[in-house]
């Protein structure tokens, strides 16, 4: 008999409409000999809206219902996405999403679920908390100055001009997407996008700005870790914020990256190190900087990282000669693996 594939989409982060467009994707490819998939809205302010069911490839226009099409007489309690032998795919960016809250539910739930655990979830969504541990691993970084304590705005900021130099990045803590982050030519422009950031978090990452290629490596597995070839996100803009990425479609993908083999080398490894190290399952996607002398530095893991089909993640391992549906599936053997371990 198939197996039921519980989507989760949407969510309560910035991040949502990625989440819908990444699930859209999901939800077009899946095996349908192997799954019935069964979707979950979640809104805004956090409600569960049962939406559709699929056994078939919708058609090319279907979309996944969101807040524009649904009324909240469809809301349902979270616990109802309950079904045995179910697997989830908590395909949502974020916190509440990406930062082992979820993950945490499906835990109490029972339920196998694709992706990453509670503590490689919250690790990697608090940008503060990756820095610490890739700094246990030896993994290299840029320059930073972490507020955590916003009655210490004052004696930050004088550590920023001492310890950086401008351009420097302001990022709230716990986000992905560029959502609430600046970059910040000038000192006279640093309490602006400190002030923008908290409207985000109270925990704040003040980083040295790299002159820098981006360059990505897609992680998957569990005990068994893989890596692929690395990708480039080539830009035409300084600054790859949420425009760039998902209105403007400033960007193209060079899979794979045109850098040097050693240097390539040496990205995998640093991807399984700090992979391994923040407890890794399912899968990741490691952001480097790459800089005109060849310097690396690990940039952020994304623990759900963008899943539709012309992103990065899924793009890395077709290079590998992974397709997106086989890699759905492998995602899936995944999850089991975790789940009986657990057990
Ligand atoms: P994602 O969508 O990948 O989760 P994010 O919101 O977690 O993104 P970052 O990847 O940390 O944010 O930063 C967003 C972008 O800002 C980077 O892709 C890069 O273009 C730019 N950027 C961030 N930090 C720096 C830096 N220290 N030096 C230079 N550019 C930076
Ligand atoms: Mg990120
Ligand atoms: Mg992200
Ligand atoms: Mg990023």
């Amino acid at each position: 008999s198939k197996q039921t594939l519980v989507i989760l989409y949407g969510g309560r982060s910035a991040e949502r409409e990625v989440s819908v467009l990444s699930a859209e994707s999901v939800i077009s490819a899946v095996n349908y000999d192997k799954f019935t998939v069964k979707t979950f809205f979640i809104s805004k302010n956090g409600d569960f809206i049962k939406t559709q069911e699929f056994t078939a490839t919708p058609s090319a226009d279907e979309r996944l219902m969101t807040n524009e099409t649904l009324t909240t007489a469809q809301i349902v309690s979270p616990a109802s996405i309950y079904e045995k032998n179910a697997v989830v795919f908590p395909v949502l960016h974020g916190p509440m999403g990406e930062d082992g809250s979820i993950q945490g539910f499906l835990e109490i739930l029972k339920m196998p679920y694709i992706g990453p655990n509670i503590t490689h979830a919250s690790v990697t969504m608090d940008k503060i908390m990756t820095k610490h541990v890739f700094t246990s691993v030896n993994i290299p970084q840029v320059p930073y100055v972490a507020l955590t304590d916003l009655a210490k705005i004052d004696e930050k900021m004088a550590e920023v001009t001492e310890n950086l130099t401008y351009p420097v990045f302001v990022k709230p803590a716990n986000m992905g997407s560029s959502v609430g982050i600046s970059k910040v030519e000038t000192a006279s422009e640093l309490r602006a996008a400190i002030d923008e950031a908290i409207k985000f978090d109270s925990r704040i990452l003040i980083e040295q700005g790299v002159n820098a290629r981006e360059i990505e490596v897609a992680v998957l597995g569990n005990n068994d870790v893989q890596t692929t070839m690395s990708g480039e996100v080539v830009k035409d803009v300084a600054f790859y914020d949420y425009k760039s990425k998902y209105i403007d479609n400033q960007i193209t993908m060079a899979i794979p990256a045109e850098i040097p083999e050693n240097v390539a080398e040496k990205m995998r490894k640093f991807a399984e190190t700090a992979y391994r190290a923040v407890a890794g399952t399912g899968l990741s996607r490691c952001d480097f900087f790459m800089t005109a002398d060849e310097q690396i530095y690990l940039n952020e893991i994304n623990a759900i990282p963008g899943f539709t089909q012309f992103s990065m993640y899924p793009l890395l391992w077709e290079n590998m000669g992974l397709a997106y549906s086989d890699l759905i599936e492998k995602l899936v053997e995944l999850a089991f693996e975790t789940f009986k371990a657990r057990e």
